[in-house]
């Protein structure tokens, strides 16, 4: 149901975005994907990305902390598509550390990625969608938009801040056939917290089953790992013309964890 329309998803070398980009491609979506990683492991991907429907990828390897390099993919998604219809805001990172040790050049690359680079790709997509009348903005927030872990502030300012500014923007395109929401994860299964999972097995003298348990989904009530299909699918329905009433919203995808 997405033929003839763009996705550029951000940070979708890898986990949740990879996800977004097969599950948009699957529905027909010309997609371009950004992000870090191994130059043949990326272009097996967009291969394999093409071969699900026929529809083109195209790979934007841009760091997007820097504003120029935001720029600079938007510019090359424009020369290969012309726009972009479903914007998806996912490049995300994490430090953990008490405030008044939080190193200064952590919090603003955590700022600069999770906040401030949403802000840069939806002012250069916007102008496009409000042509069309149409277009989708989607943000992969967290639960963490919604409630606080220690340790976190800077992940926990980006994302709370990465919903007000959905809210603001929801408003500004309501008129346009343009929505914009956040999907909001709690623990997914992606690589990322597999391999936390040995150390954490060290540092804690516990079994493998103790640290999916009783740390990683101590306060995810349903004791699930989300699944990265799980959000994507979440991202495919908020495409669809049924969501077209849905904007500035916040879709949990938390097994109850911000219901507690
Ligand atoms: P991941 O580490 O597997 O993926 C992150 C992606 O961002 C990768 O493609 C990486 O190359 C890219 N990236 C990192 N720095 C970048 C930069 N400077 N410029 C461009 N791309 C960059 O992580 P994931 O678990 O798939 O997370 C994706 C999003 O989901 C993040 O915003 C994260 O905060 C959010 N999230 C994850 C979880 C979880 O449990 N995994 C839970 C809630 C929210």
């Amino acid at each position: 149901f997405l033929a003839g329309k763009t996705a550029l998803i951000t940070g979708s070398t890898s986990g949740i975005g990879l996800a977004y980009a097969k599950a948009l491609s699957a529905e027909g979506a010309n997609i371009v994907i950004n992000g870090f990683g191994d130059a043949e492991a990326i272009e097996r991907e967009r291969l394999a990305l093409e071969a699900l429907s026929g529809a083109k990828a195209v790979y934007s390897g841009h760091d997007l902390t820097k504003v120029d390099e935001i720029e600079a993919m938007m510019k090359e998604a424009a020369g290969a598509f012309g726009g972009v219809d479903i914007l998806i805001n996912n490049a995300g990172m994490q430090h953990v550390a008490p405030v008044e040790e939080f190193p200064i050049d952590k919090w603003n690359l955590i700022i600069a990625l999770n906040l401030n680079s949403a802000f840069h790709t939806t002012r250069l997509a916007v102008p496009y969608m409000k042509a069309k009348k149409w277009g989708r903005v989607i943000q992969t927030a967290s639960a963490h938009s919604m409630t606080a872990s220690p340790f976190k502030s800077a992940y926990v300012t980006a994302k709370h801040g990465l919903f007000g500014f959905t809210k603001t923007i929801a408003l500004e395109l309501a008129t346009f056939g343009v929505t914009a929401n956040c999907i909001s994860p709690g623990y997914v299964w992606t690589p990322l917290v597999e391999n936390q999972i040995p150390d954490t097995m060290k540092a804690r003298n516990m079994t493998r089953e103790q640290v999916m348990n009783d740390v990683l989904l101590a306060g995810q009530p349903t004791k699930q790992f989300v699944t990265v299909d799980q959000v994507a699918a979440m991202a495919l329905f908020l495409c669809r013309d049924e969501a077209a009433n849905i904007t500035g919203s916040n879709m949990m995808v938390d097994g109850g964890w911000t219901a507690q």
